[in-house]
């Protein structure tokens, strides 16, 4: 470990070892129950909420007349910026409510090191993710091109494996599809599973576009294809005799962590989207890009480009279509 061997691995592991059970014996001759964790929530303020929501805002006192005004300062309204600063625009404003720019991919730091508050990696884009290919070239992402065309990532933001484990059964397995305890039937169906996600991942529709893309708007029209929002997630499997736990677990998981809702709740189409948009083969092991600060280091770089444009503190409560433009 330290040059000079004063501290080698076993000594370090001992002296661990006996930290941590040092700090057990503390915590359960001192306390009954485990400590609490405090915190407060980060993210939309409450009080502008609700005074958007019920009214009661002043009129306004000022007023100025700007070419272009984006509302919001997440990561669309922030890459709206970038793309008109590119086109030579610079006379425009970014209007957030928040202290902060950033929205979902907002980002904190503490004495150790940056930390996202919400999104915390990019799934590497797609080739129709023109713009985020653009936008990661110019931040030095995107290193160049292999002579077929694919990107050269730069090594650092790439996250290697482990990426994500599943603690189950008392240990951790890696990856999200559960492999602990599950039987022969299941593997089978995981099978089965992958195969029909490797047929919409190479599947085109009958207007020959990509079944699923990313960006969403590029995905197939097929009527076929539309079909599938009809229908749940869920009933999906059972139509495909998926009738396996540990998948449905899964497929419920990836969900949930993309919409916010049950594999019940979400559709069939929107659940396929998820597992057969993305270039890479194999649905397990998405490679992903990251930062310590998650995809709040794309918002720092964003936030350095457009300061002069950039106003937060700025609710917008009301927008009016005028003949002369739209008052915000
Ligand atoms: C917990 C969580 C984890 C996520 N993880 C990932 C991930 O790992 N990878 C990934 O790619 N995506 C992830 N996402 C999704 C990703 O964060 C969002 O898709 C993205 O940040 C959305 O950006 P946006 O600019 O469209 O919207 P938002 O981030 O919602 O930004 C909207 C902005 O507009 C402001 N605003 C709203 N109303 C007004 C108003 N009236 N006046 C002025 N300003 C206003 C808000 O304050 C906010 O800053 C995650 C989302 C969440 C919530």
């Amino acid at each position: 470990m330290a040059a000079g061997g004063a501290v080698n691995r076993r000594k370090f592991l001992l002296a661990s070892a006996g930290a941590a059970a040092g700090a057990a014996y503390v915590w359960r001759r001192g306390r009954t129950t485990a400590p609490s964790i405090t915190g407060t929530m980060a993210g939309p303020s409450v009080d502008l909420g609700h005074l958007l929501r019920d009214g009661g805002i002043p009129e306004p006192t000022d007023e100025r007349q700007v070419p272009v005004v984006i509302v919001g300062g997440g990561v669309s309204g922030l890459s709206a910026g970038w793309k008109l600063q590119k086109a030579g625009l610079t006379d425009f404003e970014i209007l957030e409510l928040e202290s902060e720019v950033g929205g979902n991919s907002r980002y904190g730091e503490n004495r150790v090191t940056p930390f996202p508050w919400g999104a915390h990696y990019l799934p590497l884009p797609t080739e129709e993710s023109r713009i985020v290919r653009e936008l990661l070239e110019e931040l030095g992402v995107i290193e160049g091109y292999t002579p077929d065309g694919q990107p050269i990532y730069q090594e650092r933001a790439l996250c290697f494996a482990p990426q994500e484990r599943l603690y189950m059964h008392g240990r951790w397995q890696d990856g999200l599809m559960p492999v602990l305890g599950i039987t022969s039937r299941d593997r089978d169906q995981y099978e089965r599973f992958r195969e029909i996600i490797d047929h919409y991942t190479h599947y085109q529709g009958a207007d020959g576009r990509k079944a699923f893309a990313i960006p969403m708007t590029f995905s197939s029209r097929d009527p076929e294809l539309l079909a599938l929002d009809q229908l749940s997630m869920q009933d999906f499997l059972f139509q495909h005799d998926l009738v396996s736990e540990p998948l449905h677990w899964y497929v419920n998981y990836a969900c949930r962590d993309d919409y916010g809702c049950t594999s019940s709740d979400v559709s069939a189409w929107i659940g396929l989207h998820y597992f057969a948009s993305r270039d890479s083969s194999g649905f397990e092991h998405v490679q992903v890009l990251t930062w310590p600060e998650g995809n709040g280091w794309i918002v720092r770089q964003l936030h350095r480009k457009l300061e002069d444009q950039i106003v937060t503190g700025a609710l917008v409560c009301r927008l009016e279509n005028h003949d002369s433009g739209v008052r915000v």
